[in-house]
């Protein structure tokens, strides 16, 4: 079979390469992984546990609790690429899971980036990817992904605005006739409510937990807005004056007072967008609001809380630790139509 005309008949991937998980979507199948962007090493050599399979769920039950021999690392934080190696060589097992080793096909990919990254990075995700088994590939900013995804009419001339917040990174846009009109990219993201949750139950209680067990604190009890019911948690740690393991039983009001000003630093951030949008787009967003993605569209009462704080709607996509993932699959699905917004390593670097 000719080479492109196979690349034709390939099912395209759809790829969220995001600093807390990743996510494959086959284009015809949806979402086939989703697995948290980890990896573990061998301290030493440095080379990937199991034989290059530690990587994801199994790598992420390593994180904060392994032994000194091993090391479990994220390749992206911040929304910057930390680990040019490894971050190839997870997208490679990724990339694997989703189409298999004996395909032979090398799929039309799509992949979302965060907006931080630097053009060095653009290409180096360009060529890991190529690496991993991908044909042509093609880049999209997250924020454009997730309007996409979360079926905003981003073409027409309306303005649509999406928060996307994630681990490492708050990414925010307005867009408008399938531009881009206002973007903003902030450090400030979920992982700072797991640091504010360590940080408040250290400074309160004298306990000691780590980021994992903080995260499924705010999982579990975090909130943004008051609770019909407030809630409790037992949580365990260690005693910072005696050093002895103890118990503490925290409420939601507490937790929700620890993450207060991470809350207000997203606000602002997004009222910074808004500030700088003309006129007409302010108007059009007093009405359409805003579209909140990610996994910190999760939290309870953020919806509300960012809808006060900005004097607009907010409302969490249906779905939306998958929404980037989903419209990077629609930009495949109609290539021809997205193809002059995303960047190839032909195009705008
Ligand atoms: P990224 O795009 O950076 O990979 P995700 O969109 O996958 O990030 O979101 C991961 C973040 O969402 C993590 O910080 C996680 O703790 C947070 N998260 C997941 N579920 C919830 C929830 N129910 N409530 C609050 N935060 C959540
Ligand atoms: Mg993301």
């Amino acid at each position: 079979m000719r080479p492109h005309l196979q690349q034709w008949l390939s099912p395209g991937l759809g790829i969220d390469l995001g600093t807390a998980n990743t996510l494959i979507a086959v284009l015809g199948s949806g979402v086939v992984v989703n697995e948290p962007s980890v990896v573990a090493l061998a301290r030493d050599s440095r080379r990937i546990l199991g034989r290059g399979t530690a990587v994801g769920k199994l790598a992420r039950q390593m994180l904060g609790r392994t032994p000194d021999t091993i090391t479990a690392v994220r390749p992206l934080s911040e929304g910057v690429i930390t680990d040019f190696k490894l971050c190839e060589a997870m997208l490679k097992y990724f990339v694997r899971k989703a189409i298999g080793r004996s395909h032979g096909f090398r799929p039309r990919t799509v992949i979302a980036v965060p907006g931080r990254i630097s053009p060095v990075e653009k290409r180096a995700v360009f060529h890991s990817a190529e690496r991993a088994g991908a044909g042509k590939v093609f880049l999209i900013e997250e924020p454009r992904a997730a309007a996409i995804g979360a079926g905003l009419p981003i073409s027409e001339p309306v303005a649509s605005m999406v928060c996307d917040i994630g681990g490492g990174t708050t990414e925010v846009a307005v867009l408008s006739l399938g531009d881009i009109v206002v973007s903003k990219s902030s450090r400030i993201a979920g992982e700072h409510f797991d640091q504010a949750i360590v940080d408040y139950l250290r400074r309160q209680y004298s306990l000691k937990i780590g980021q994992q067990t903080a995260e499924h604190i705010k999982i579990s009890i975090g909130s943004a807005w008051r609770l019909p019911e407030e809630q409790t948690y037992e949580v365990r740690g260690l005693d910072i004056v005696s050093g002895v393991p103890r118990k503490a039983i925290i409420t939601s009001e507490e937790i929700r007072e620890a993450m207060m000003r991470i809350l207000e630093e997203i606000g602002t951030c997004l009222r910074e967008v808004i500030e700088q949008c003309p006129p007409e787009l302010i108007s059009d967003l007093a009405e359409t609001g805003v579209i909140l993605t990610g996994g910190g569209a999760l939290l309870q009462g953020i919806e509300r809380y960012l809808g006060e704080f900005l004097g607009i709607p907010a409302r969490a996509d249906d779905d939306p630790l998958t929404t980037v993932a989903r419209g990077t699959a629609i930009c495949l699905e109609h290539l021809p139509q997205w193809k002059p917004v995303l960047m190839s390593d032909s195009g705008s670097l």
